[in-house]
């Protein structure tokens, strides 16, 4: 199991403030529940606890996010530009092959897993009281739009005409395409200028990683505040008649994050998975909390080089690629919720049709932004293809917030794990370079 090793002059230890993540969720969580429960029994406190939320956890949670939104724009363009820069063309190419045959085939068997258990339990089978339920919550609320354009547009758009735009509107994966060929680009260029910007750009890089440790001492107050929020404000009738559903989505993640990706770890990365997810506790725990695989980004970029030790070049091009296109938990979601939704709305789907879903979900996983709620246009828009009302949407709006950041967290463990099986036979990096 040899581990590939990097200078230790680059390794920034993991700062103190971490270890109290876990707190900062346990006591966010609980505190927010157990306010919920008095709230619910006095209407004083339900006010003072409406407060608390405006004027306290709510606005802490929502700086916390921004700082890492704020981070993931400068850390997405200096780390690939930098690390693409480290790649040659040739291992450019072998990396982006292994790591997109990694991805797919991840995000198949992820879907496959959820689309069994959904089959398999049948949650929405003979439950016509969910419909009226559906529709009640429906009534007076926007539903989510499906995207306003077609997959070749879709497709077509990753190119950006403009990359500011681009970084301006959180356009991630065309930051990424503009970030890897402006990399390829100063990596061609050999003059004294061109050395110049890559020497500045890897300053970026390491300025940004610096505030990151900042940002990740103030975690412990940041992940309690936005896990309040969520349990305090969530309705006591969320579950009403979805529990089914929630366990099916909850059953299928936790089989692919406790047997998928053990077995590439040992099989395919030679690593132990105990130690690995030791390892990667702070991007764990971070997209948890924040429900967003952009966010965590470069939490998952620092953890990359400082404790699973994997070769930045690679690390940082498979990561940063990964938080945008590869989505197992995702796509296991939405494949889960439409077959779900189908079976409360009575529309059945033969294996044909699971079979497209199946793909649909798998390119969805790509083409789903890494923020919260991400996916829901997703499942809007294939709710639309195959007839089923979309105001089935209403009825796992409540339970959306807790199921995303259980998805999200399997994003990010499955970027991590996909770049260490990539980085496997991949030199390791040269003592001198950023
Ligand atoms: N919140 C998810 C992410 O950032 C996307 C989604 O499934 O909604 O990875």
């Amino acid at each position: 199991m040899s581990e590939p090793e990097i200078p230790e002059a680059r390794v920034v230890r993991e700062p103190g403030g971490t270890r109290l993540m876990l707190v900062g969720i346990v006591a966010g969580a609980a505190l927010g529940l157990g306010a919920r429960e008095l709230a619910d029994h006095s209407a004083d406190l339900a006010g003072a606890l409406a407060n608390v939320i405006e004027y306290g956890t709510q606005p802490v949670g929502q700086i916390f996010l921004r700082l890492l939104f704020m981070l993931a724009v400068p850390v997405v363009f200096a780390a690939l530009v930098v690390g693409v820069g480290e790649l040659d063309l040739r291992s450019l190419g072998r990396v982006g092959i292994k790591a997109l045959v990694l991805t797919v085939v991840a995000s198949a068997v992820a879907v496959l897993i959820g689309l069994t258990l959904v089959n398999v339990v049948g949650p929405g089978e003979d439950r016509p009281e969910l419909r009226a339920i559906a529709a009640a919550r429906a009534e007076g609320k926007e539903l989510v739009a499906p995207p306003d354009k077609t997959a070749m547009e879709q497709l077509v758009a990753m190119v950006p005409d403009n990359p500011v735009k681009a970084a301006a509107t959180g356009d991630m994966i065309g930051l990424m395409v503009f970030a890897l060929i402006f990399g390829i680009g100063l990596a061609q260029v050999r003059t004294p200028g061109a050395a110049r910007l890559r020497e500045a750009i890897t300053g970026l890089h390491d300025v940004t990683m610096h505030l990151l440790a900042w940002v990740i001492r103030l975690a412990p107050i940041g992940v309690g505040a936005l896990l309040f929020t969520t349990f305090a404000t969530i309705g006591k009738d969320v579950l009403q008649g979805i529990g089914a559903y929630v366990a099916v989505v909850l059953g299928s993640l936790g089989l692919h994050l406790l047997v998928t990706y053990p077995l590439l770890l040992v099989l395919v990365a030679r690593r132990n998975p105990a130690r690995f997810f030791a390892a990667i506790r702070v991007p764990m725990e971070t997209a948890f909390a924040t429900s967003s695989s952009s966010a965590t980004l470069p939490v998952s970029l620092r953890c990359a080089e400082t404790e699973l030790r994997l070769p930045r070049r690679v690390a940082r091009f498979v990561l940063t690629a990964g938080a945008a296109m590869n989505q197992n938990g995702t796509a296991l979601f939405e494949g889960v919720t439409v077959l779900f939704l189908a079976q409360v709305f009575g529309v059945p789907l033969d294996l044909d049709q699971q079979a497209v879903i199946m793909t649909i979900c798998i390119l969805g996983g790509i083409g789903t932004a890494g923020v919260p709620g991400g996916s829901l246009p997703v499942i809007a828009m294939i709710l639309a293809m195959f007839g089923i009302p979309p105001e089935g949407m209403a009825l796992i709006f409540g339970v959306d917030r807790l199921l995303d950041m259980c998805r999200t967290t399997l994003n990010v463990v499955g970027d991590l794990v996909i770049a260490s099986c990539v980085a496997v036979g991949e030199p390791p990096d040269e003592p001198a370079t950023a």
